[in-house]
């Protein structure tokens, strides 16, 4: 991976500290309620990496769209720095598993989509190559998502994102369709990007062993509506080792949690 050339500057305190207090959410399908989060708690520390573990369909995106104030829960409360969320807001930055790139943009012309929607565009403009350069995307500002592989879509997407300064980077499953070494080089990537900037990270996965391998804590969630069935710490420092049997204890762990111990 590229070392970043400039550094944009850490903010002054990076990560939020948030609180999800006992959030219930459904959807209104044809009359009948669709329920999708069941009284759900618990809370990240400012600067944390919590990784949220689920099968599919049981409502890991739609908790990050409450999270990212793109919808409002039926019940509970969404607390960012002891005030409740009450919409979007550029310090939470949610990143799809489709990089949602604007075909007719440059690489640089996306990443400058949130400075110019803020009107700091022509203030900030250093930030764009900053962010291309923390990505690994330095000199490929010019070129548009359709000369870009996969990988470099999303890290295009990520670069999207930090230009922002994000204080919450809300994550959902943004490598899952990365082929699996360009998915590894990037999981690395992720952790660096966390370790510079300081944003508290919230990343929805399906696999266990990016959520080990990524996250202090990973947070289990149970089928549809999904409620919190277990928390697992990964006490285990950065940079870490896939072969590290500790991991291997911890994935055992965590599968029996998800009841699929007997496939170990
Ligand atoms: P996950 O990300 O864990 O795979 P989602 O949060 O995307 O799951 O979806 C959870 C459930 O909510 C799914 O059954 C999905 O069909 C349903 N759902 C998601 N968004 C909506 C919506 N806007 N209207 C109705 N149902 C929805
Ligand atoms: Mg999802």
């Amino acid at each position: 991976m590229v070392a970043a050339a400039r550094a944009i500057p850490v903010p002054e305190t990076a990560g939020v500290r948030l609180e999800v207090d006992e959030v219930s959410h459904q959807f209104e399908l044809e009359k009948a309620p669709l329920p999708v989060l069941w009284q759900v708690s618990f809370s990240a520390a400012p600067g944390e990496f919590v990784a949220l573990l689920g099968p599919s369909g049981c409502g890991k995106s739609t908790l990050l769209r409450l999270l990212a104030g793109l919808d409002e829960p039926t019940s509970g409360r969404l607390i960012v720095d002891g005030a409740p969320i009450a919409g979007p807001d550029p310090a939470r930055i949610l990143v799809f598993q489709d990089p949602t790139l604007y075909p007719w943009r440059t690489v640089a012309g996306n990443v400058a989509l949130g400075l110019e929607a803020r009107g700091l565009l022509r203030s900030q403009r250093d930030r764009i190559g900053a962010a291309l350069d923390l990505v690994g995307l330095s000199g490929f500002g010019a070129a548009y998502p359709r000369q870009l592989s996969g990988g470099m879509a999303q890290r295009a997407a990520l670069a999207r994102a930090l230009v922002n300064d994000p204080r919450l980077l809300l994550l959902d499953e943004p490598l899952g369709k990365l082929d699996s070494l360009t998915r590894i080089t990037m999981q690395a990537e992720l952790v660096r990007l966390w370790q510079e900037a300081g944003f508290t990270a919230l990343l929805v996965t399906h696999d266990v062993e990016e959520a080990l391998f990524l996250a202090q804590r990973v947070v289990i969630f149970s089928d549809r509506p999904a409620r919190i069935k277990a928390e697992v710490q990964v006490d285990l420092s950065y940079p870490r080792h896939r072969g590290d049997p500790r991991l291997a204890d911890l994935r055992h762990d965590v599968l029996s949690l998800l009841g699929l111990g007997q496939t170990w």
